[in-house]
Protein backbone atom coordinates (compact mmCIF):
# COMPACT_ATOMS: atom_id res chain seq x y z
CA UNK A 1 0.00 0.00 0.00
CA UNK A 2 3.06 2.18 0.52
CA UNK A 3 6.20 2.55 -1.12
CA UNK A 4 7.97 2.72 2.36
CA UNK A 5 7.81 3.78 5.98
CA UNK A 6 8.34 7.46 4.88
CA UNK A 7 4.94 7.24 3.24
CA UNK A 8 3.44 6.12 5.99
CA UNK A 9 4.92 8.21 8.13
CA UNK A 10 3.97 11.57 5.99
CA UNK A 11 0.07 9.50 5.53
CA UNK A 12 0.01 9.88 9.92
CA UNK A 13 1.19 13.12 9.62
CA UNK A 14 -1.25 14.45 7.20
CA UNK A 15 -4.06 13.10 8.68
CA UNK A 16 -3.27 14.68 12.11
CA UNK A 17 -2.56 17.75 10.41
CA UNK A 18 -6.48 17.46 8.96
CA UNK A 19 -7.90 15.95 11.61
CA UNK A 20 -6.53 17.26 14.85
CA UNK A 21 -7.18 14.59 17.66
CA UNK A 22 -8.68 16.31 20.78
CA UNK A 23 -8.78 20.25 18.99
CA UNK A 24 -10.48 21.87 21.46
CA UNK A 25 -10.42 24.02 24.43
CA UNK A 26 -10.57 22.74 28.28
CA UNK A 27 -12.94 25.33 30.10
CA UNK A 28 -12.20 23.31 33.10
CA UNK A 29 -8.65 22.09 33.01
CA UNK A 30 -6.38 21.82 35.78
CA UNK A 31 -3.01 23.85 33.71
CA UNK A 32 -2.79 25.41 30.57
CA UNK A 33 0.27 26.90 28.69
CA UNK A 34 0.69 29.00 25.87
CA UNK A 35 3.66 28.17 22.94
CA UNK A 36 4.55 30.03 20.21
CA UNK A 37 7.44 29.51 17.57
CA UNK A 38 8.90 32.81 16.15
CA UNK A 39 10.10 31.25 13.24
CA UNK A 40 7.48 29.44 11.80
CA UNK A 41 4.38 31.16 13.30
CA UNK A 42 2.99 28.26 14.94
CA UNK A 43 0.84 29.33 18.01
CA UNK A 44 -1.02 26.81 20.04
CA UNK A 45 -2.61 26.29 23.71
CA UNK A 46 -2.00 23.24 25.39
CA UNK A 47 -4.72 21.85 27.91
CA UNK A 48 -4.20 19.50 30.79
CA UNK A 49 -6.27 18.07 33.50
CA UNK A 50 -4.50 16.90 35.96
CA UNK A 51 -5.58 14.01 38.40
CA UNK A 52 -3.07 13.30 41.50
CA UNK A 53 -0.47 12.51 39.60
CA UNK A 54 -1.79 11.52 36.19
CA UNK A 55 -2.87 13.45 33.14
CA UNK A 56 -6.20 12.62 32.75
CA UNK A 57 -6.93 14.40 29.73
CA UNK A 58 -5.28 16.46 27.25
CA UNK A 59 -6.35 19.15 24.48
CA UNK A 60 -5.26 21.57 22.62
CA UNK A 61 -6.33 25.04 20.12
CA UNK A 62 -4.25 27.12 18.19
CA UNK A 63 -2.98 27.55 14.25
CA UNK A 64 0.29 26.50 12.85
CA UNK A 65 1.95 24.28 10.41
CA UNK A 66 0.93 20.65 9.23
CA UNK A 67 4.01 19.32 11.51
CA UNK A 68 3.38 21.43 14.72
CA UNK A 69 -0.82 20.31 14.45
CA UNK A 70 0.25 16.84 13.87
CA UNK A 71 2.42 17.01 16.83
CA UNK A 72 -0.14 18.26 19.17
CA UNK A 73 -2.64 16.09 18.12
CA UNK A 74 -0.17 12.87 18.77
CA UNK A 75 0.94 14.42 22.12
CA UNK A 76 -2.51 14.71 23.23
CA UNK A 77 -3.37 10.81 22.81
CA UNK A 78 0.20 10.39 23.56
CA UNK A 79 -0.21 11.31 27.14
CA UNK A 80 -3.36 10.37 28.35
CA UNK A 81 -3.36 8.53 31.41
CA UNK A 82 0.99 9.08 32.10
CA UNK A 83 2.17 10.60 34.79
CA UNK A 84 3.53 13.89 34.98
CA UNK A 85 7.33 11.59 35.66
CA UNK A 86 6.16 9.59 32.01
CA UNK A 87 5.58 12.95 30.08
CA UNK A 88 8.70 14.35 31.12
CA UNK A 89 10.46 11.05 29.55
CA UNK A 90 8.37 11.43 26.60
CA UNK A 91 9.13 14.63 26.27
CA UNK A 92 12.97 14.07 26.62
CA UNK A 93 12.57 11.01 23.86
CA UNK A 94 10.81 12.56 21.39
CA UNK A 95 13.35 15.87 21.87
CA UNK A 96 16.22 13.09 21.19
CA UNK A 97 14.25 11.90 18.30
CA UNK A 98 13.56 14.87 16.35
CA UNK A 99 16.85 16.56 16.94
CA UNK A 100 18.87 13.35 16.37
CA UNK A 101 16.33 11.05 14.38
CA UNK A 102 16.66 8.60 17.21
CA UNK A 103 15.39 7.97 20.75
CA UNK A 104 16.20 5.94 23.37
CA UNK A 105 13.15 4.58 24.27
CA UNK A 106 9.61 3.61 22.54
CA UNK A 107 8.07 6.53 21.35
CA UNK A 108 4.76 5.22 20.17
CA UNK A 109 2.90 7.14 17.13
CA UNK A 110 5.69 9.68 17.38
CA UNK A 111 8.16 7.81 15.60
CA UNK A 112 6.63 9.55 12.36
CA UNK A 113 8.72 12.40 13.46
CA UNK A 114 12.00 10.56 13.06
CA UNK A 115 12.67 12.50 9.54
CA UNK A 116 12.18 15.93 11.20
CA UNK A 117 15.88 15.98 12.26
CA UNK A 118 17.25 16.30 8.65
CA UNK A 119 14.92 19.64 8.59
CA UNK A 120 16.40 21.85 11.17
CA UNK A 121 13.60 24.54 10.62
CA UNK A 122 10.97 21.80 11.09
CA UNK A 123 12.51 20.72 14.59
CA UNK A 124 11.15 23.99 16.53
CA UNK A 125 7.37 22.92 15.03
CA UNK A 126 7.70 19.26 15.96
CA UNK A 127 8.80 19.82 19.49
CA UNK A 128 6.57 23.03 20.33
CA UNK A 129 3.39 21.07 22.07
CA UNK A 130 5.71 19.20 23.93
CA UNK A 131 7.56 22.64 25.34
CA UNK A 132 3.88 23.43 26.36
CA UNK A 133 3.30 20.18 27.84
CA UNK A 134 6.81 21.15 30.31
CA UNK A 135 5.52 24.48 30.71
CA UNK A 136 1.89 23.32 31.67
CA UNK A 137 2.95 20.95 34.49
CA UNK A 138 5.22 22.91 35.85
CA UNK A 139 2.71 25.80 35.93
CA UNK A 140 4.39 28.31 34.31
CA UNK A 141 2.41 31.30 33.78
CA UNK A 142 4.88 32.89 30.78
CA UNK A 143 4.09 31.25 26.94
CA UNK A 144 6.27 28.98 25.77
CA UNK A 145 8.59 31.01 23.12
CA UNK A 146 11.06 28.53 21.49
CA UNK A 147 12.84 31.40 20.62
CA UNK A 148 14.20 31.49 24.28
CA UNK A 149 14.56 26.89 24.26
CA UNK A 150 17.92 25.17 22.75
CA UNK A 151 15.46 23.08 21.31
ZN1 LIG B 1 5.74 25.16 12.09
Amino acid sequence: MFDDINDLYQQVILDHCKKPRNFHEMPQCSCSAQGFNPLCGDNLKLYLTVDGDVIKAASFVGSGCCICKASASLLTENVKGKTKAEAQQMFERVRDLVTNGKSEGDVGKLAVFAGVYKYPARVKCAILSWHALIGALKGEAAPVSTANEQT
